[in-house]
């Protein structure tokens, strides 16, 4: 099927985040909601019989889980964890799965040109978003030292990991949630699923269609509560939004999010939200958060480079920009509004 895709009209809906419009109640659709690797995880698929359909839900929660235990650092008994702690003094072994996943977010370093970077953890930690705590500037400066993915060495024989410097830390946050949503649907796919979702904060992965409509995800006005500024009708696709608004703290009228520019130590303030679809949620979570930081032009010609994947940027004011295989709606609206 042609990849190109006519966005649906600006809407305005009573909606939240990452919205999804839920099918009409029917008997054969499942869900299962729960705040797993802190987010909200929501599944939902279509099944002929009741006493399957909840077990694939409980095949996906406990996927999340596992992952969770692998990956979190916020927990200090993950494999990560023990790299974060260990790696700048001998190589760490991990499982095959993370290693690998590290190895594919190393990938997508080098193809932001740096923008993704899971060594930005080194300089992050120091941010509270909770407290509403920014580090002073010669801390961070201290920190950018051990900013740099190349400063991640991987050997692939004994599935090691090791830091070429002290203060290095790594974190998978912005990839790890599209990871998991992609292995989800994987699961349901095996069982012979055919239609469902499964969504992590602001990732989704999409088997099928909604039974013969596409299911349809809103792209959340940054600014206001519940609006939705435009809509994507989807089917057998990823989709992951990186916001300024999902974790911030202001200091004097200046934003302070989630996501570093790798180089300063300090929040890209070009755009307020980047949404990435396309064929791989692991892919569309680490570009959305890459692309965020890249900014509009560069980030729009990082996507139009890369065949199946397309983009939606919201700048700073408020203004939507398009890749190359979306078209805009005929009366564009201003997101701010
Ligand atoms: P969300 O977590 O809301 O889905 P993202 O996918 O954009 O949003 O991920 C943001 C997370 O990515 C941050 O919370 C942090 O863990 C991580 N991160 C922040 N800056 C970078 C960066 N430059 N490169 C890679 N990961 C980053
Ligand atoms: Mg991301």
């Amino acid at each position: 099927m042609d990849h190109r895709r006519f966005l649906v009209s600006t809407l305005i809906g009573a909606l939240c985040g990452l919205s999804i419009l839920l099918p009409a109640a029917n008997a054969n659709w499942y869900s299962r909601s729960e705040g797993i690797m802190g987010t909200n995880i929501d599944a939902q698929l279509w099944h002929t019989d009741e006493a399957a359909a909840e077990e694939a839900l409980d095949a996906v929660i406990g996927e999340m889980h596992r992952i969770n235990a692998l990956m979190s650092t916020w927990q200090e008994d993950t494999q990560l964890a023990a790299v974060n702690r260990e790696a700048a003094e001998h190589p760490v072994s991990v499982s095959r799965e993370l290693f690998t996943l590290v190895d594919r977010a190393l990938e997508f370093s080098a193809l932001t040109r740096g923008a993704f970077d899971i060594t930005y953890a080194s300089v992050g930690y120091l941010y509270d978003y909770r407290k509403g705590i920014k580090p002073e500037a010669d801390a961070v400066e201290a920190a950018l030292q051990a900013v740099d993915y190349r400063f991640v060495e991987m050997e692939a024989a004994t599935h090691s990991i090791r830091f070429a410097r002290e203060g290095v830390r790594i974190d998978l946050g912005g990839i790890a949630k599209g990871y998991a949503v992609e292995r989800a649907i994987a699961m349901l796919r095996e069982r012979g699923i055919e239609h469902a979702i499964v969504t992590a904060g602001g990732d989704s992965r999409i088997l099928g269609d909604r039974r013969g409509r596409p299911w349809t995800v809103g792209i959340r006005n940054p600014r206001t509560d519940g609006d939705v500024v435009t809509r994507l009708p989807l089917a057998d696709e990823a989709i992951s939004t990186s916001g300024d608004y999902e974790r911030f703290f202001e200091v004097d009228g200046v934003r302070h999010h989630h996501i570093l520019r790798p180089g300063t130590g300090e929040s890209p303030r070009e755009v307020m939200s980047v949404t990435v679809i396309g064929p791989d949620a692991t892919t569309t979570d680490a570009l959305s958060t890459g692309v965020f930081v890249l900014g509009v032009q560069q980030g729009l010609a990082l996507i139009d480079s890369l065949g199946p994947y397309e983009t939606v940027i919201i700048d700073a004011q408020g203004r939507m920009h398009y890749s190359s295989g979306l078209m805009a709606p005929a009366a564009s609206a201003g997101a701010s509004r």
